[in-house]
């Protein structure tokens, strides 16, 4: 955006708290690349108040808007239409302004892929070993499963947790048929102890989805030095942490042989994505990471 006029487009992020969020920095960058009559702001919606703010940014005819938490459930219920992907998600992260009401669906999926597809690998053959169940962990097994990954292992600290996590999946694979939802074939989940038995899997990706090892705590990593010497050379460990970059888990990683993908790529991609879903244009990606990282390093 070089100027804002009677005619500039508005598009947002919600959440609360919503200050730190580097969401305007990615496509405010995109915007002005692309020189587009459009602003993208950060609007702190409380909880009670957001089927207001919904109703108050179609009456000013807000094109769409990013949802972070606490809203990406909540929001839900106040759509006319989600994706499946984001139903079985459990989680919509992008809505945008129909005619019939606001639409919305999950970006961190192909968010999280977009990293991975440029890397030429047999994925059937794949083993992903997801740290973590929670929210993050949801957008992480569909990925998985659009790549096509053989098998999917999921590894945490609540056992009550892990099997209702499991469950979730199962549930969605009763309720329906439809072919774009994604469900994991070969599916399981193991408590941490089991970690350096699966950490030696060949063709293996691992992803960490825990904010073990996020700023401050940057001397943390979700495996140890000793589990990480299982790791063979030739693996992937992706971690979904962006701050620091790279984290101690993904220095543990290069070490070992590892291909690293940090957090980075999973928060422009995601943007991309919803950039190109309300704006019919393509995403200047390469414009958006350098935003993303000039504003991290100088952080
Ligand atoms: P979440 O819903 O709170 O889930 C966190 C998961 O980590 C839970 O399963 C939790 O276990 C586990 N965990 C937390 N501390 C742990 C510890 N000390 N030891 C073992 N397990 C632990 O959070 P989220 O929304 O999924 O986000 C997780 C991380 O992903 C955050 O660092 C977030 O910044 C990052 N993220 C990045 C992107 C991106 O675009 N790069 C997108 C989304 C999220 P319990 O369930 O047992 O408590």
């Amino acid at each position: 955006m070089s100027q804002i006029t009677g005619t500039t487009k508005i598009l947002g992020v919600i959440g609360n708290p919503i200050a730190h969020s580097l969401s305007p920095v990615i496509h405010n960058a995109a915007i002005a690349h692309l020189g587009l009559d459009c602003v993208y702001v950060a609007f702190p919606v409380a909880p009670a108040d957001l089927a207001t703010a919904l109703a108050g940014f179609a009456a000013i005819d807000l094109i769409g808007c990013s949802v972070t938490i606490p809203h990406k459930q909540a929001i839900m219920p106040l759509l006319t239409e989600i994706s499946p992907l984001a139903k079985a998600v459990g989680a919509v992260n992008t809505v945008w302004n129909t005619d019939t009401g606001w639409h919305g669906t999950n970006t961190d999926v192909a968010g999280f892929i977009s990293p991975l597809a440029a890397i030429s690998r047999n994925w059937t053959n794949t083993t992903a070993v997801i740290l973590g169940n929670g929210g993050a962990a949801r957008a992480v097994v569909a990925g998985c499963h659009q790549l096509g990954c053989g098998k999917i292992q999921i590894v945490g600290r609540t056992a009550a947790k892990l099997a209702e996590f499991k469950q979730s999946w199962q549930d969605i694979q009763l309720a329906t048929n439809n072919s774009q939802i994604p469900i994991p074939v070969e599916f399981q989940v193991y408590e941490w102890d089991k970690l350096s038995m699966l950490i030696t899997t060949e063709d293996l990706l691992l992803i960490n989805t825990t904010p073990i090892g996020m700023h401050p705590h940057t001397e943390n990593s979700p495996v140890s030095v000793e589990i990480m010497q299982g790791l063979r050379s030739g693996s992937i460990v992706y971690d979904l942490i962006y701050t620091p970059s790279p984290t101690k888990f993904l220095e543990l990683a290069i070490e070992r042989g590892a291909i690293a993908i940090d957090g980075t790529e999973m928060l422009v991609n995601q943007g991309a994505v919803a950039f190109e879903l309300w704006l019919t244009k393509s995403a200047p990606v390469a414009r958006m990471r350098k935003a993303l990282r000039d504003r991290l390093q100088s952080e």
